[in-house]
């Protein structure tokens, strides 16, 4: 109850507390990039906001004497803001607001305000006027793309206008509910947070005719870095991160240091017993950097979590997580992706004649068999058990897949877990943990709780969201570059892994060029089958977590559709 009470009075104190008069901008703009940054408190600092950083950074170097950077707060309006500069003309103060783009042209061709920057400069003025206690005649928006200065008079309509966009945005910040896309699409293709909003997939959810236009880039081509020597040290050093190699005094080398810029860096994975500073793990937090573990067994140990602002996301997450029909919708789909995955990459292995086609053959129609039976299983129990069936199918066949010249000891018999007893699932096995902790990456980057699944159960220490979401990626991002990899005699069966008894592992060279396999891997691009356009496979991982939060927001339908072809 007390939890309640307190969850209530924090969302009364949000809605009393001041706006920012940027915000209102944004709410101009379009309700939803409003509600993502105030409410979910999604931000990326794309190009043109850094331009317009430096534009008012220029600008406080050309200081004159009207200038004055001003921070007002009205408590009673529900107004804060920084004014970009003020100045008095004939005894009027005017408050400036300068833009690095173009005015809007009307009919008549004349430069007018955009609606959002006229809401902007009116709310900057009328907080002048309450605050001050002096009337404001007008504000004036600065055009610098086509050198145009445009008036606006604060009249009662201004003030009006401002008044209940203040309202529409308190009653928004108490909203759980994201307001819908905006109609006028070509303000999407200018918006920062498009990759994040995701507008033509939610366009495309309620029209299939829709065709998606890409509004983010296909790669993420930060780097991940894998610290694999047992001591090396991340560190920070000013706005780089420092890697420290422990020397080698067998060897007599000295220690290694290699400097990274934050800003090119995506992931850390600590392996075994690297080691990183708590000054390099919060800085890692606040460049968005995820940092992992994994043990040099090449267990997924688990990610530093440092989500903030996520709260309205969980909340979402939790409540049609507590469906168990929405479930089980769900998880068929997500035994179909993963099913038909395995079935059409066998059917690859299926050329020519001979004993292995044969055998590949009956699994590929047994499971075509299977298959049908899986939308409609009516328990996660039903479909738990179909999804047995298929992974005996598929994992009975696998070994068929390998070339007939590859060294006995390289090929596939059975799947065994950890302990992996063979090379083949030791190359499985690790190839699932690094897949585990990229997912998790995403899961943690879109803001979902990993917690809390729809069809595994916490039964294990995995996260169970983060293993359902692992079922889709199995097959193209470890299966088939294993597979691949052995048929083209690319291991070492004596170098790359170490034997200990009935257990089979990874040596330090193996783990090295399974990383740099399951990276290059990562990188290829893939067109996804639903929206038609091409993305790396590290991208397609963030845009599925997505997808299925989408699923929950009355956008779904494209959740669970990366099939192979
Ligand atoms: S991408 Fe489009 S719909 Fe989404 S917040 Fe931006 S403008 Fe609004």
């Amino acid at each position: 109850m007390n939890a309640i009470t307190s969850f209530l009075d924090s969302l009364e104190a949000t809605a009393n507390s001041t706006l920012r008069v940027s915000s209102l901008h944004a709410l101009a703009y379009c309700p939803r990039l409003f509600y993502l940054e105030e409410v979910e408190e999604l931000y990326t600092e794309d190009a043109a906001v850094f331009a317009g950083r430096r534009l008012h950074a220029e600008l406080e170097k050309q200081e004159d004497e009207d200038w004055e950077e001003l921070f007002l707060e009205n408590e009673e309006l529900g107004l804060r803001g920084r004014v970009d500069a003020l100045r008095t003309r004939d005894g009027w103060v005017i408050p400036y607001e300068h833009k690095r783009g173009r005015s809007y042209r009307d009919e008549h061709d004349q430069p007018q305000a955009w609606e959002s920057d006229r809401l902007q400069i009116l709310a900057y003025a009328y907080l002048l006027e309450v605050t001050l206690g002096v009337p404001i005649q007008e504000g004036r928006i600065r055009y610098h793309a086509d050198n145009v200065l445009v008036h606006v008079p604060l009249d009662e309509t201004g003030r009006r206008m401002v008044r209940e966009a203040i309202a529409q945005a308190r009653a928004l910040r108490c909203s759980t509910h994201r307001p819908p896309v905006t109609e006028n699409e070509r303000l999407c293709g200018r918006c920062s947070l498009a990759p994040v909003c995701l507008p033509e997939e939610a366009r495309l959810a309620h029209d299939q005719g829709w065709q998606p236009v890409r509004l983010f880039p296909e790669d993420d081509d930060r780097q991940i870095l894998h610290i694999l020597e047992p001591g090396t040290s991340v560190g920070r050093a000013g706005e780089q991160l420092k890697i420290t190699a422990c020397p080698n005094r067998s060897a007599g080398t000295k220690p290694t240091v290699e400097k990274v810029p934050a800003r090119q860096v995506g992931q850390v994975v600590l392996h075994s017993f690297a080691q990183i500073s708590t000054q390099a793990l919060r800085f890692c937090a606040d460049q968005g950097i995820g940092v992992h573990l994994v043990s040099g067994g090449g267990r997924y140990l688990g990610s530093f979590d440092s989500r903030q602002g996520s709260i309205q996301r969980r909340l979402r997450q939790y409540e049609a997580l507590s469906n168990p029909d929405f479930c089980l919708q769900l998880a068929r789909r997500l035994v179909a992706c993963r099913g038909q995955g395995q079935r059409k990459f066998l059917m690859r292995g299926r050329r020519g004649a001979g004993e292995a086609t044969a055998a590949l053959g009956v699994a590929i129609d047994q499971m075509k068999a299977v298959l049908k039976g899986v939308p409609r299983a009516e328990s996660l129990g039903s479909l738990l058990g179909l999804e047995g069936n298929l992974a005996a199918l598929y994992f009975g066949a696998l070994g068929e897949m390998i070339s007939p010249g590859v060294p006995q000891e390289l090929r596939f018999d059975q799947r065994n877990r950890r302990p992996p007893k063979d090379r083949f699932n030791a190359l499985l096995g690790f190839g699932y943990a690094l897949l585990l902790k990229d997912v998790m990456n995403a899961i943690l980057t879109v803001g979902l709780e990993p917690a809390l699944g729809f069809y595994h159960q916490p039964r294990t220490q995995a996260p169970p969201l983060a293993l359902d979401l692992m079922e889709i990626f199995r097959i193209p991002l470890v299966d088939m570059p294993v597979v691949g990899s052995i048929n083209r005699n690319q291991w070492d069966a004596a170098t790359d892994f170490t034997v200990c008894e009935q257990q089979v592992w990874l040596s330090d060279d193996g783990r090295r060029k399974f990383v740099a396999l399951y990276e290059r891997r990562k990188e290829e691009s893939w067109k996804h089958p639903v929206t038609e356009y091409s993305l790396t496979y590290r991208r397609l991982m963030e845009l599925e977590v997505r997808l299925l939060e989408k699923e929950w927001m009355g956008e779904g339908g494209l959740f669970g559709q990366l099939i192979i072809r």
